[in-house]
Order: C-alpha cells, then structure tokens, then sequence
C-alpha cells in the first residue's frame, strides 16, 4: 500500500481520544479523527484553524488506524469523524476506504456532516449521522429540501444540531422543524447548541433565553450546551 495512493493517503488535522462533549451523544468517550479543510465558512466557526488544506501534512490510511487503535485501547469502539468538512468532495474517496477499515474491525462510526451535502455513499456506510442546520447567525444557508431529503433517508440514524445565538436563529431553526412536519415526517433527535464563543466566558443568560424559547414554543427540541468547553474552556483543543 502506498502512503502516495489518493485513496489510502488522508488528509488529517488531528486524531485525539476526548468525551463527547455536545448532541445526543454528549458524555460518551470516542476517539475523534478531525479532517483537514472546510469552505463553507460560518462566521462563528469555533475551528477555523481546521479551515486549510495542506497536502504537506497527510497520513496513510495505516498510520491513521494504528493511531485510532493505540487510542482505542480496544475499549472504546466509537470514532467520531469531524473535521473541518470530512464531506468535501475531495476527501470522499479516502474518506470512504477509512469508514470501511473501521467497520471491519467494529467501530461505531459517527459523522460530523455540516447540513449542505448529502453523500449518499458516506451515509450509507456509517452507524450515525449528526447533521447541522445552519441559523442565521453562521452566515451559512442550509437547504430545507436538502434537509428534508436527509432525513427521510437517513433520520432513523441521525440527529440535527443547530447553534443558536438569539431568537432570530431560535425562529429559522423552529421554521424548518415546522417544514419537516408539514411534509409528514417525524423529524429526529433534534439538539438546539447555545452559542459559546471562543474568548467568551460561559454565556449563562444566552443558554438560558435559549431555553426559555423551547419551552415558549412548545418544547420540540433537546437544547443541549457545549460541556467541553465550560469544563476545559471555549479554546480548548482535544478535549
Ligand atoms: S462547517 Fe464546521 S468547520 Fe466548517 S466553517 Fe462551519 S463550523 Fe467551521
């Protein structure tokens, strides 16, 4: 196998054993393999040092699951793939050799998708999905038709997470769970994140307006913080 194959060569950021720190699956250990690069640019991106390619840093497909391994301890049979954009057209191929390597030796593979692709081919493959509504307030547009097409195929193992900043972010998430429903589907697990900024101190009142929403609109979604980043700090990294 060579390290040079486009297939078996990835382009990794970091590769890291943490506790799930946000979403439904919040306080669970898993190992974290972080892509390289991400074009979509929402504006409070808490990873932008993710945002570059660099071919200079790449690591063969081997090094990766010797890595993975080492961390896992065999005990922890989860890896969560992140990135960056893991989805980026030209992560795919690559991407989908280190999906399989990981099913074959029985990880629980989850995926970070950022809500402005379906990869029917990625999807397929891993355990679960996590899928992003972008609000207002990321400068990032995610499709109503894309999202609706996302979880009718895959919502029986997906969640959706949205950051929210204030209530304008609240209302447009609220919108497309109403869209969801007015099509007929039973949306999934569905996680409102408070917005916590890098540099910022614990934003107690944001959390809590946040709350308060939810339970003004009826309750229809799990809000559930960033508990990485009040135990160890928003510019934490790894953890
Ligand atoms: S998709 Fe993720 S990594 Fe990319 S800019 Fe948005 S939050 Fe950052």
């Amino acid at each position: 196998m060579l390290a040079s194959d486009p297939m078996t060569t990835l382009l990794i950021n970091s590769i890291y054993r943490a506790t799930e720190g946000e979403g439904i699956h919040i306080g669970t250990p898993q190992v974290f393999v972080r892509f390289q690069g991400c074009h979509i640019g929402c504006v409070n991106c808490d990873s932008k040092e993710t945002w570059d390619f660099n071919p200079e840093f790449t690591m063969a497909l081997d090094e990766v699951m010797e890595k993975v391994e080492t961390l896992s301890q065999n005990i922890i049979k989860r890896v969560s793939i992140t990135g960056g954009d893991p989805l980026h057209p030209s992560h795919v191929p690559s991407l989908l050799v280190l999906i399989k390597e990981l099913k074959a030796r029985d990880y629980y593979v989850n995926i970070e998708a950022a809500g402005t692709r379906v990869v029917k081919e990625v999807f397929d493959l891993v355990d679960f999905v996590s899928y992003d509504f972008k609000t207002p307030s990321t400068e990032v547009t995610t499709s109503k038709d894309l999202l609706l097409k996302f979880i009718r195929d895959y919502g029986h193992k997906a969640q959706i997470k949205a950051v929210v900043a204030d209530k304008k972010d609240f209302e447009s998430t609220y919108d497309a769970f109403h869209f969801i429903k007015q099509n007929g589907i039973n949306p999934p697990s569905w996680c409102l994140t408070p917005c916590f900024e890098p540099g910022e101190a614990f934003p107690m009142q944001r959390f809590q307006h946040v709350v308060n929403l939810n339970e003004n609109f009826g309750l229809p979604f799990r809000v559930i913080g960033q508990q990485h980043k009040w135990v160890y700090g928003a510019e934490a990294r790894q953890v």
